[in-house]
């Protein structure tokens, strides 16, 4: 019998930026502490669990129909969440939602970046952002970050004003590094962003409820360029679920329409996320005991002799190594699985439970007396 063959990427036709590239992903790997993708490390409370149940139930026997193709339901109750916790008020015209906001951000570069377009981000950051405008066609520019990890915003407006990128990216709380951009930066990136095309800003608070700080969302009010991208996978707790989301002015929401695949957001997903917004209370009730846990990893790793970025997210950034994957499996060869996202010198931790956070001080304490890292 014949065997069947296995060709490899490059045997394929396939786009040529896309040859020789490795896939998104962060190990999956089973060991007893696992802190290395942001997520929330509490399960679904079970009164939630039992409304998604029933909620689903009720949806399923409309399976036959394709689902709400606007998400109105969906959107308003966004818009009331937003409109409650960030201080400015948004109404279902305003909001827009996807699987996942790396969904939505890729529905962003398909209607404002492409082929000839380019779009510009500061790194170290989330590097989806970069993927995505490459799968979208969109070249990407990399902005400048100090040594430090802030925005300079005389070094980042003159990047703007020298690149005329269509789309900029500002995460804040930026992933990596943890810490967060203030809000006259990003006025000034704005400013600058229109002057030089004008172009549109993105904003990606996924961390936002994890940190010191409001939202920009106010910054919403006059400034029809603007978009702020949300998830529910971080501080909802419901990465699981693939929910995110935009605030910006309604002609943005009007521009993903064009883009966006027909019921891209299945009537089960919508049903599960509108039973999680019933419960908002309950799951940003760990926001709090996260927050302060986050903290607590700042201040022990500080003391045990690391250095530590400011973190106004889920996570923390340490270091300084010489050679950070070399303790990457240190850290692993102790049960505890960070993430090295290449980032020179530097680890990330996602906070965990207490117990989770524990046993990673333990082996960050060990790991610095024993070999000084
Ligand atoms: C985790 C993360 C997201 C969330 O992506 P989802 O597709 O909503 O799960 C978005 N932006 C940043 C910066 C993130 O770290």
């Amino acid at each position: 019998m014949n065997q069947p063959t296995r060709n490899s990427i490059d045997d394929l036709p396939i786009r040529t930026e896309l040859r020789g590239k490795s896939p998104y992903g962060a190990p999956q790997l089973d060991v007893p502490v696992r802190l290395n993708t942001n997520e929330n490390p509490y399960p679904l409370p079970e009164p939630l669990v039992a409304r998604i149940a029933e909620r689903v139930r009720e949806a399923a026997y409309d399976l036959n129909r394709y689902p709400d193709r606007d998400a109105v339901e969906l959107r308003t109750r966004l818009a009331e969440y937003l409109s409650k916790t960030g201080r400015y008020p948004v109404s279902r015209e305003n909001v827009w939602a996807a699987n996942g906001s790396n969904e939505v951000i890729q529905q962003l570069l398909q209607a404002f970046g492409g082929p000839g377009r380019t779009a510009l981000g500061f790194e170290p950051s989330y590097s989806m952002h970069s993927l995505i405008a490459r799968g979208t066609g969109t070249a990407w520019i990399s902005g400048p970050r100090t040594p430090e990890f802030t925005l300079d915003p005389e070094a980042a407006a003159r990047a703007i004003a020298e690149h005329r990128p269509d789309v900029v990216f500002v995460t804040t709380p930026n992933n990596p590094t943890g810490n967060a951009v203030p809000a006259e930066t990003v006025l000034a990136l704005y400013e600058a962003a229109q002057a030089a095309k004008p172009s549109m800003v993105v904003v990606d608070e996924a961390y936002i409820e994890f940190s010191h700080g409001d939202s920009l969302l106010p910054l919403l009010q006059g400034r029809p360029h603007l978009v702020v991208s949300r998830t529910m996978s971080k501080a909802f707790g419901a990465a699981g679920l693939r929910l995110g989301y935009l605030a910006a002015d309604p002609a943005v929401v009007d521009a993903v329409q064009l883009v966006r695949l027909p019921y891209h957001l299945s009537a089960v997903t919508q049903a599960t996320a509108l039973a999680a917004l019933e419960h908002t209370d309950t799951l940003l009730g760990y926001v709090d005991q996260l927050k302060a846990e986050r903290d607590r990893l700042v201040t022990e790793l500080r003391a045990a002799g690391y250095e530590v970025t400011e973190s106004d997210a889920n996570f923390v950034q340490f270091g300084r190594f010489e050679d950070a994957h070399a303790v990457w499996e240190a850290f692993l060869e102790r049960g505890v699985l960070v993430r090295d996202n290449g980032v020179p010198g530097r680890l990330r931790v996602s906070t965990g439970t207490p117990h989770e956070n524990d046993a990673f001080l333990d082996a960050a304490r060990a790991l610095m007396k024993d070999q000084g890292v």
